[in-house]
């Protein structure tokens, strides 16, 4: 039977990656089915501010319904009590604590430059627990809340993708010289499951060395699971993310242990919304993730594939990476690449 897919526009530029995304899919003939649903600021505003969600009830029962879904960039208000994030209502709902985003340079943006690595990042917990209090008028906390078990679970995560993927490195990405209690407990995890993966070499590193490292030599992680809580991770991953050329090729998914949530890693972009000049390299690889994840693992090996293609050649690539396509001219470009692979 085939498997659903919901699948969220999302806010900014969301709708027109999106779009772009499932001409892709339909052109290499998906079969499994997609529903569209409604969630972000812009239908929360267009409902006159209602709801306490950004999430419509119907949208949730669609996503309960589905085999995994799809979110477009949403875009997430700075203001007192407006939403929470879409991703992190999501996160938690569907108990999705693995975030994790394959990051790769390509020859054509960063020549000499050849970096493959991938970011694992505990999505449930930490400082995105969304426990803060007000102590007084001029002072507030927020609650780094870990747990062994939310640790245990993204550690063994991290180590099985570095067993499948051939990885034989795994960096964990700490500060325990100061957070003695919570990042403790990440490390004796990440120490037990070492215990049980003996082959794979693992190293921790302090979260301010991370990022220096990362910027004067960034090869040296050349082949390496990363590790990290959720709020380190956020940040590592998007230098890690700058590394490679544009926000706009990288991708993520979001793994819990029986459904998943697909995503571009860059936001709405509301400064070029409407434009048609948003990259949508980044929501297409993550398409191409989803249709393996529902078992049409030939096409997302295909898009995959023809997507790298396009970027390469750079002849039909949007301005972040040099060209002068616009959106639906790229995805175009891409979905020919990945029927001439698909008909091989
Ligand atoms: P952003 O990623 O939207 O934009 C940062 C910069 O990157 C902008 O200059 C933008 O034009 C550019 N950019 C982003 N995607 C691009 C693409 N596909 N092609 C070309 N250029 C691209 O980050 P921001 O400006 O910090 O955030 C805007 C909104 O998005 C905020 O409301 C934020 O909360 C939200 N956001 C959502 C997600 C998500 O839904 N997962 C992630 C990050 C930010």
């Amino acid at each position: 039977m085939a498997k659903k897919a919901a699948v969220i526009r999302g806010d900014g530029i969301g709708p027109e990656v999106v779009d772009a995304m499932l001409s892709v899919l339909q052109e290499c003939n998906l079969q499994s089915e997609i529903v569209m649903c409604e969630a972000g600021s812009e239908q929360w505003e267009k409902n006159s501010k209602r709801d306490e969600t950004y999430i419509p009830d119907a949208t949730m029962d669609e996503l309960e319904h589905a085999d995994a879904c799809f979110k477009g960039p949403t875009t997430t208000l700075p203001i007192p009590n407006a939403p929470r994030s879409v991703a992190v209502t999501l996160r938690q709902k569907f108990n999705l604590y693995a975030n994790i985003r394959p990051c790769s340079t390509f020859e054509r943006l960063t020549p000499g430059r050849n970096l493959e690595c991938v970011c694992f990042r505990e999505a449930t917990e930490g400082l995105y627990s969304g426990v803060e209090a007000q102590i007084t008028p001029d002072s507030a906390i927020a609650i780094r809340k870990i747990t062994r078990p939310g640790c245990a679970r993204i550690v063994d995560a991290s180590f099985a993708w570095a067993r499948q993927h051939n990885m034989k490195r795994l960096v964990a990405i700490t500060k325990r010289n100061i957070l003695k209690m919570t990042d403790g407990i990440f490390w004796e995890e990440v120490l037990r499951a070492s215990e049980q993966n003996p082959d794979i070499k693992v190293s921790e590193i302090y979260i301010d060395n991370m990022s220096q490292q990362l910027v004067i030599a960034p090869e040296q992680f050349n082949g390496a699971v990363l590790l990290s809580t959720n709020l380190f991770m956020d940040i590592i991953s998007e230098l890690v993310s700058g590394l490679v050329g544009s926000i706009g090729l990288i991708h993520s998914a979001n793994m819990g242990d029986s459904y998943a949530m697909f995503e571009a890693a860059h936001g709405s972009a509301p400064d070029i919304a409407g434009q048609k000049k948003a990259d949508p390299a980044a929501t297409i690889l993550a398409g191409a993730w989803m249709a393996e994840y529902l078992g049409e693992a030939d096409i997302g090996g295909a898009v995959r594939a023809a997507t790298k293609q396009v970027i390469n050649e750079g002849k039909s690539v949007t301005a972040d990476i040099g060209g002068t396509a616009d959106t639906d001219k790229m995805a175009g470009a891409i979905a020919s690449a990945a029927l001439a692979l698909l008909r091989k």
